[in-house]
């Protein structure tokens, strides 16, 4: 079978994971590609010019690059740019719909203990589903800090309990927290997302007793790259700018003093992938002018096109579906070094 990815080196590039300066180009997309995928330039032209011009800017030419990097095998957004507060109020101005049940949320509580005293960080709590999950397990609602910079979704935990602490920024909770403070620090979808991870690491080592622990989850890159290699939507930067490996996810804790105690792949649920298949099919061939999706798109209401779309979807998601896959998350464990 023929791979959309490409192979060809690249050098001059510097992983944000293991450091490597070499690697190899997947693809490479324009601004204009990647606007299309948060927003539809039929639907709203004038945003879509938009936010166009916006990520231009951020890459400051006319392409991005996604490296897969010859030392750990993770893939980075090349030049490494992450979205900047006007790409995400463009990109995601509708309404965020934050997910109650993560599959990851679970794999966190078990390493919590019943006992457990905190003080603990979540960061990029959205609306407080894994702060319900802490207060179910038995956490003290007064061990509980949660940054979380939407406002709507920050005033909802603020609600779950007054003994809470809400926070609009890191830098706003790290004003008040002292160091090496923290038992565990939460960070669930948040890491491929920033530019500087290694960063972020610093700042919860700093925060983490000797033995504390930080839980995380990002996408699982296999399942993103089986996704990309069925022609399902392109995982687009500058929303996601890395995808980690486990090895990545290693040398990035070993820069940041910690050590992976444990990692873990979603497993696959028939259900979640055939929904996400469905989606993910139309949302690509939408993009293609010259095809049937896009047509529908143009003749009917959105909710119509999806669902003709999921139809139109249906014989390659009952071909795909004998193949191999995986969860759609991976979820480490790191343990702060004394
Ligand atoms: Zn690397």
């Amino acid at each position: 079978m023929s791979s959309f990815y490409g192979s060809e080196p690249i050098g001059d590039v510097v992983c944000p994971l293991c450091l490597a300066t070499s690697g190899r180009i997947l693809y490479r997309v324009t601004p204009g590609e990647s606007a299309k995928v948060f927003i539809r330039p039929t639907i709203n032209p004038e945003g879509y010019r938009e936010l166009e011009s916006v990520i231009g800017a951020l890459w400051g030419g006319g392409e991005c690059r996604q490296v897969r990097c010859d030392g750990c095998g993770s893939v980075y957004a090349w030049p490494h740019r992450a979205g900047d507060a006007r790409f995400y109020n463009l990109a995601f101005r509708e309404h965020m719909r934050y997910p109650q049940n993560r599959w990851e949320f679970a794999a966190a509580a078990q390493f919590v203990a019943r006992d457990a005293k905190g003080p603990m960080l979540e960061l990029g709590a959205g609306d407080g589903a894994f702060v319900r999950t802490l207060r179910s397990a038995g956490v003290p609602a007064g061990a509980i800090h949660a940054v979380e910079y939407a406002d709507a979704p920050r005033e909802q935990i603020a609600a779950i309990d007054p003994a809470l602490s809400a926070f609009s920024s890191l830098e706003q909770f790290l004003e008040r927290a002292g160091p090496n403070a923290c038992s565990h620090v939460f960070a669930f979808q948040v890491l491929e997302h920033v530019q500087q991870p290694v960063e972020y690491l610093e700042t919860f080592r700093g925060l983490l007793q000797a033995g504390g622990l930080v839980c995380m989850a990002v996408p699982n890159p296999g399942h993103i790259e089986t996704n990309e290699q069925s022609g399902l939507l392109l995982d687009m930067p500058p929303n996601h700018v890395t995808r980690f490996t486990v090895k990545g996810i290693s040398a990035l804790a070993e820069r940041a003093g910690f050590e992976v105690v444990h990692s873990e792949v979603e497993p696959f649920v028939y259900r979640d992938w055939l929904r996400e298949f469905l989606s993910y099919h139309f949302k690509r061939r939408v993009q293609n002018e010259g095809s049937v999706q896009h047509w529908i798109e143009r003749k009917l209401p959105w909710r119509l096109a999806t669902m003709a779309g999921a139809v139109l979807a249906m014989p390659s998601a009952l071909l795909h579906s004998m193949k191999p896959n995986e969860g759609g998350s991976l979820f480490c464990v790191l343990r702060a070094r004394g």
